[in-house]
């Protein structure tokens, strides 16, 4: 059935693809080797025909249906463009997630659908993305440009969709007058080629230069793509002179993004560039404390017990994804079960995913890579100097073991060589104070980070 090719798309392309793309079609008929499907727009259903088409076509065979071309209509019933407010507070039912999926404004400027659920009220702050947090609020008051573009790097699942989501929407409320264009990168050049196709680059080029706020989400797409590259160029600058606010999103640094070329890299970084770091325990508490919350309010009844929330939040990987989805299935099994959520019910129930982000990061690993990178004797990390070139590794050690290793403050001290907690603790703190304004260590981090956890 329809129902469990979609349960396989699911699997195959990702949650995220699979409720933006394939949970709104809406199979109409299957007749003579061709499926129809409904789709909301017509830009929706090229799309889908384009990336997903041939998918859709082969798990529809592979189930025996014997189709030889998938069609894509607007529906009837379909309410074409006309702009959707967005609740004031989403529910993330799986069920009223399509419903609640608005379209930027008017038919003629062709974004990406925005998530009713991405909100400033859902993001949980914590310190790893005060900043970035700080600085989407600030570009969604929509007042007079103070840096151009906002640009927001980090890994994946760590908010950056989410983030230029709320600005959108924070926007669409504050000022609905404004022209807002939020798409991924991906999007951007299936525009431009469709152009070029078209023979309508003018018209792409006019659509992209009259809006007043661009949002362009995971750049590092476009880095080898020349002519994207160049009209994504030409569209950049033009925006800048006209002083319209551009927010850009990459899953690392301007600098860092192979085969962008120069002038695009030095112009990223004219703005202001800030990075989400990977979540830290308290904001996963954060975040699962705040989805817990819906969850109590959706299967009402269901207990919790005391330290479940602590025990996901230290032994689950920072990708906030992975996070919110170890929660969804862990609250549907127990209300299937009707039981209360326990440790031993949740060891059980995620049993695979707790496998899986068990990759565990040793305290010895840390200061083997630490002492490494920074040039200084493994002996040193345990040793007694207390010469800054060789304290300052020590102590990012020392942060990065609180970080990345359920092991205590008392425990980390043990193995540095016997040092006292508070040691360890002054450690961690340091590193968290310089991190916000040394780029340098900063970027030290994020790449060890990188190294350890694979
Ligand atoms: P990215 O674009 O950086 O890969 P997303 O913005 O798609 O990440 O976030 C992944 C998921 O995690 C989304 O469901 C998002 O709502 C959630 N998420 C990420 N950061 C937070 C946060 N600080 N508070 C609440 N939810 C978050
Ligand atoms: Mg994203």
């Amino acid at each position: 059935t329809w129902g469990e090719i979609r349960e396989q798309l699911e699997k195959r392309l990702g949650k995220h693809n699979y409720t933006t793309w394939i949970e709104p079609l809406k199979l109409s008929v299957l007749k003579n080797g061709v499926a129809h499907f409904e789709v909301p727009t017509t830009f929706f259903g090229d799309w889908v025909s384009r990336n997903y088409g041939e998918h859709i076509r082969n798990h529809l065979n592979a189930a025996g249906a014997e189709i030889s071309r998938v069609e894509f209509a607007v529906g009837a019933g379909a309410v074409a463009a006309k702009p959707m407010r967005t609740a004031a507070k989403p529910a993330p039912r799986a069920s009223e997630k399509t419903a609640a999926r608005s379209r930027l404004r008017d038919d003629d400027l062709p974004g990406a659908p925005l998530d009713a659920r991405f909100t400033f009220d859902s993001f949980v702050v914590g310190k790893p993305n005060e900043l970035a947090h700080a600085a989407a609020r600030r570009v969604a008051e929509g007042g007079p440009v103070t840096f151009n573009p906002l640009f927001l790097y980090g890994g994946v699942g760590l908010g950056k969709t989410h983030l230029m989501h709320a600005i959108a929407h924070e926007l669409q409320q504050r000022k609905p007058d404004l022209r807002v264009l939020y798409l991924s990168a991906e999007q951007f050049m299936y525009r431009f080629v469709q152009s070029l196709r078209d023979r309508s680059v003018m018209d792409f080029k006019e659509m992209f230069r009259s809006v007043d706020v661009l949002m362009v989400d995971d750049v590092q797409f476009i880095a080898g793509k020349d002519s994207t590259q160049e009209e994504f160029f030409h569209t950049f600058n033009a925006l800048v002179d006209q002083n319209k606010q551009i927010v850009i999103s990459a899953d690392r640094a301007p600098g860092e993004i192979k085969d962008l070329e120069e002038r695009i890299k030095s112009r990223l970084q004219c703005g202001l560039v800030v990075d989400l770091h990977p979540t830290d325990y308290e904001l996963r508490l954060g975040i699962l404390q705040q989805k817990a919350e819906f969850y109590r309010d959706q299967y009402k009844g269901l207990v919790i017990a005391p330290g479940v929330l602590e025990f996901l939040a230290h032994r689950i990987s920072t990708n906030v994804r992975v996070l919110e989805g170890a929660l969804t299935r862990l609250f549907a099994f127990a209300s299937l079960v009707g039981r209360e959520i326990t440790l031993d019910l949740t060891q059980d129930c995620l049993a695979d995913i707790l496998r899986a982000s068990d990759r565990k990061v040793t305290i010895e690993e840390i200061q083997r890579k630490v002492a490494e990178h920074y040039n200084i004797r493994l002996s040193d990390m345990i040793g007694p100097k207390r010469l800054r070139n060789i304290a300052r590794p020590r102590q990012v050690a020392m942060y990065l073991a609180k970080q990345l290793t359920p092991r205590s403050l008392p425990e980390i001290g043990r193995r540095f060589g016997g040092r006292d907690h508070t040691t360890i603790m002054h450690g961690v703190r340091k590193i968290e104070e310089l991190m916000a304004t040394d780029s340098q260590l900063a970027d030290d981090l994020q790449l060890l980070r990188r190294l350890l956890q694979g």
